[in-house]
């Protein structure tokens, strides 16, 4: 199988694969125990947080471990929605990710408002939209991700949080896309909360981090026992945390190696093979603020449900434009918020590489993807061929 689907999770590095493992066998002790294997547990996480504080620019103790990016997505907003009655807006955009628009729902229930930001063609937040929407004394949070899950789109979050914190409102990104593959530096970017997951960084599912600036008050959304200094009870996942850090330390030092500019060549290498063979081929979002390793692009006259099924045949693994949620397809409604037509939503793939992947699988796939379009184009032709006879 070439797996082209790194947005959608990524295969666990064999270091941090290699570090978590001794944490499920000999050092598997409660990390809050108070005896020496407790211990080594609790160093253990130490390090996986000066390592995830290490790659945000942040101090570890800014640091939570949560069970992934939905987490702590949720517990951002909660938090929020509760600590800051008195300001009762959220500010979203339309092409976040389903655990942003979801608890952005859950907001609206709880009373609050929930306001889109406009996004423009090339998916980037109209940002002299938001400068009209954000509203001292009304607006609590802007919860902006940093990097699209579809289309790769980078948002300018510089400007965002510029924006918020001029009128007094807090800022949240789901990052969960964007980290590894661009540098977070809460620093220059300081923003107030930041989402990460394991999973999408070489890390295993069913762990995360969620960063809360040591500037802003947090409740927390699970309590209990009170881990993590009172800001998400629940035993920690502690060989999860340990692999994460490790993906966090690889992830960074894979920032000074040319692993970009190779996985950069490749997604440039597939949409220009795929586009000498479809002068038509149209790529979604920003060409020039995108991940580097993400292609969104519909070839028109095809669908991709059925590209899909032909790709996987070919043993290609990527996905459709349409968002595939606990396996149904719905229309992307980043697409939507972009203006695309249905029409041309139905017909749009998004391949996604990642570090493990080679110059000659993306060349492989983009002549699978050829071949898969010829033919459905071919059986199209056919189909209306009969029609019109
Ligand atoms: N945010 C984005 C942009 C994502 O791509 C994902 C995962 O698909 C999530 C949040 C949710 O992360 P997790 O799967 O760790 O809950």
């Amino acid at each position: 199988m070439i797996y082209l689907d790194a947005n959608a999770t990524t295969p666990v590095d064999p270091a941090a694969l290699d570090a978590m493992l001794p944490f499920m066998r000999e050092y598997f002790a409660n990390p809050s125990a108070g005896h020496a294997a407790g211990r080594t547990a609790a160093r253990a996480m130490q390090r996986a947080r000066d390592q995830v504080a290490a790659l945000l620019g942040a101090h570890p103790q800014e640091i939570v471990f949560t069970s992934g990016g939905t987490e702590s997505i949720n517990a951002v907003h909660a938090s929020v929605r509760s600590l800051w009655p008195e300001s009762r807006e959220l500010i979203i955009t339309g092409t976040e990710h389903a655990a942003v628009i979801e608890s952005a729902t859950r907001w609206r229930k709880n009373g609050g408002t929930v306001v889109h930001a406009p996004v423009l063609a090339d998916g980037r937040v109209d940002l002299e939209a938001l400068r009209t929407l954000v509203k001292p004394g009304i607006t609590a949070l802007v919860s902006i991700m940093w990097a699209n899950n579809e289309t790769g789109v980078l948002a300018p979050m510089r400007e965002i949080v510029e924006i918020a914190h001029a009128a007094g409102a807090l800022v949240h990104t789901d990052a969960v896309q964007a980290a590894g593959k661009v540098p977070l530096d809460v620093k220059s970017v300081p923003v107030d909360f930041l989402s990460l997951s394991g999973h999408k960084i070489h890390a295993p599912k069913g762990v995360g981090a969620l960063y809360i600036s040591k500037r802003v008050r947090f409740e927390p959304l699970l309590i209990g026992g009170g881990q993590e200094n009172g800001r998400r009870s629940g035993t920690e996942n502690v060989a999860g945390i340990v692999a994460l850090g490790v993906a966090a330390d690889l992830a960074q030092q894979h920032f000074n190696d040319g692993t970009k500019a190779r996985i950069h060549a490749m997604r440039d290498r597939f949409e220009h093979l795929v586009h000498a063979a479809f002068p038509d081929m149209r790529v979604y979002g920003s060409l020039t603020h995108r991940l580097h390793n993400t292609s969104f692009f519909c070839l028109p006259e095809t669908d991709a449900a059925g590209m899909l099924i032909l790709l996987d045949k070919a043993g290609i693994a990527c996905s459709a434009g349409s968002a595939c949620h606990t396996g149904a397809l719905h229309a992307s409604h980043v697409l939507e918020a972009m203006g695309v037509s249905a029409r041309d939503a139905a017909c749009t793939l998004r391949v996604s590489f990642h570090r493990f992947n080679t110059k000659n699988e993306a060349e492989t796939a983009a002549h699978a993807v050829i071949e898969a379009a010829h033919k459905l184009r071919a059986e199209k032709g056919d189909a209306s061929m009969v029609i019109t006879t």
